[in-house]
């Protein structure tokens, strides 16, 4: 036969077939390699074959993909393995490779016949899986496969995923557990070359295995063909035969998919302590720096108000006050302290009545004289009365807690815009400041029991966090809102909406009042 009428018959081929020279060179590509791999023969002539090879398996053993199955013609009696081949385009293409050689003249010639995989697993074919676990094991069928009923119980059977390769190294039997774990059909993984494998990994646990020794792997499997990833844990152990030899090797595969799962909550569950310990530590922190605070000058100031009195010298009402103040501050954080703990308990009472909202307003301005400093205030009300049904002493708290903050953090010659308006069902009162205002991502955790800002230091600003979670539960549970607007370094504006008296039903309104940027609603 001439060299023409050789390439007019591998023209014709139905079967895909690619042939090199001895320098593993590609010489040529019939049609149905060029379909099948979308390359064009002009593209690849010259070319190494490697180009058609995926990285991972350019070598085997030191040796090329091309040599190393050539190596091990004799094991495959001439029949196929599996491998990954490189399309024109990039995917990778799983195929059945014959690899042969011959010689022209003085020159070699290597002759790879390809076989495409169906592209859709099929899970029951059954003879295909023995003919190529009797084709991968030289010695014979493996008895998983066509031997013993009592081995092929157990193997099947096994709450584990179980399989099986040899020293070339192709895996030749495998259960169905490890079919379900891999998520390929068995079809896709008897005859698979391990070493083809895209997980370096596992490619070292066997490359350890036919060395003698156990590995383990860890880690998500990705199967290549069905893109599924599984969290696996994998031991693997050699086979010795009865001279000690080296006869391939096992491994065992567990699905940790729910254990890690488990992990993960239990690593939530522990963050979630862990920060449940922080906000306690700094609370503690916080409380114990906020109680003793007035407790050292109203200790110093009475000590001297009874060094004057044994003198029998005048007494300065303003010591007097200073000391006073100190306890009022005192009993107001115990205060806090308690209705807090009511809340969480709910046992926080409430005595509605009907009442008049601006004399409530008033009477915590009045409240805050001594607090307000060089700050100015500017309040201002409707002419009418704004009638609502309340409880007077627990509405004033959370008047008197908000512009209690709005002097803390705004600075001395500021002003506190303090604005009481009536808003279809609902009476609206709003507290400005000029003041260092409430980072955005935080705004929404104010109202949260114990949080403070971050831009709020201890030692500038004291406080325990707990009033505007008091006030939240006080509003919400008299069916009104209360939120913020307000930007870092501009001020914030808190609002409180409660129901008039004269309201039917009424809906706490969309917390949008007075300018169109963002709020926080609670
Ligand atoms: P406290 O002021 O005692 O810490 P609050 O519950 O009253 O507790 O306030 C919670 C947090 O909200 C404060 O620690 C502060 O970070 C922030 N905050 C409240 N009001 C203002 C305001 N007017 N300006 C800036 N930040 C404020």
């Amino acid at each position: 036969m001439t060299g023409e009428d050789f390439r007019e018959l591998m023209d014709a081929m139905a079967d895909p077939l690619v042939a090199c020279d001895g320098d593993e060179r590609v010489l040529y590509l019939n049609p149905a390699a060029e379909r099948m791999l979308g390359w064009k023969l002009e593209e690849l002539k010259g070319q190494p074959f490697a180009r058609l090879l995926p990285e991972r398996m350019h070598s085997f053993d030191g040796q090329s993909f091309l040599r190393y199955l050539l190596g091990r013609r004799r094991a495959l009696g001439g029949r196929p393995v599996r491998a990954f081949l490189l399309c024109h385009e990039g995917p990778e293409l799983e195929a059945e490779v014959t690899v042969g050689t011959s010689k022209e003249g003085s020159e070699e010639r290597i002759t790879l016949v390809l076989r495409r995989l169906p592209e859709f697993p099929d899970y029951t074919d059954e003879p295909l899986e023995r003919l190529l676990s009797s084709v991968a094991h030289p010695r014979g069928p493996y008895p998983g496969a066509a031997g013993t009923r009592a081995y092929q119980l157990v193997f099947e059977n096994a709450p584990l995923g179980l399989f099986h390769f040899d020293t070339t190294p192709i895996l030749v039997a495998c259960n169905e557990y490890f079919v379900r774990i891999i998520g390929a059909s068995k079809r896709r993984l008897i005859g698979l070359n391990l070493f083809s494998l895209q997980d370096e990994s596992i490619t070292h646990c066997v490359r350890d295995v036919l060395a003698g020794r156990h590995a383990y792997y860890e880690g998500d499997y990705h199967a290549v063909t069905s893109g599924k990833v599984t969290p696996v844990r994998t031991h693997f152990a050699p086979c010795f035969n009865e001279k000690g030899q080296v006869e391939g090797g096992v491994g065992i595969v567990e699905d940790v998919t729910e254990q890690r799962s488990v992990q993960a909550e239990r690593d939530r569950l522990f963050r979630e302590a862990q920060e449940a310990i922080r906000v306690r530590d700094d609370f503690l922190t916080i409380a114990s720096h906020e109680l003793k605070t007035p407790l050292t000058p109203l200790s110093l100031r009475l000590a001297s108000l009874e060094r004057r009195l044994e003198r029998k010298e005048p007494v300065d009402p303003t010591l007097l006050r200073h000391a006073r103040q100190h306890l009022v501050r005192l009993a107001a954080l115990i205060n806090d302290l308690l209705d807090a703990s009511r809340i969480e308990a709910g046992r926080l009472a409430l005595h509605f009545e009907p009442t008049r909202l601006e004399a409530i307003v008033e009477r915590a301005l009045t409240s805050m004289d001594s607090e307000r400093g060089q700050h100015r205030i500017d309040y201002s009300h409707p002419a009418e009365s704004v009638r609502i049904r309340g409880d007077p002493y627990r509405l004033e708290q959370v008047f008197a807690n908000l512009l209690e903050n709005a002097l803390k953090y705004s600075p001395a010659d500021s002003t506190v815009r303090v604005t009481l308006d009536v808003r279809g069902d609902f009476a609206l009162l709003s507290v400005a400041d000029e003041g260092i205002g409430i980072p955005r991502d935080q705004q929404e955790q104010l109202f949260e029991r114990y949080f403070r800002a971050r831009n709020v230091s201890v030692t500038s600003y004291g406080g325990l966090g707990l009033g505007l979670y008091i006030s939240r539960d006080i509003v919400e549970r008299h069916g009104g809102r209360i939120w913020v607007e307000s930007e870092v370094g501009r001020g914030a504006t808190f609002y409180v909406a409660l129901p008039l008296l004269s309201a039917a039903n009424p809906t706490p309104p969309d917390p949008r009042p007075t300018t169109g940027s963002p709020q926080q609603v609670h």
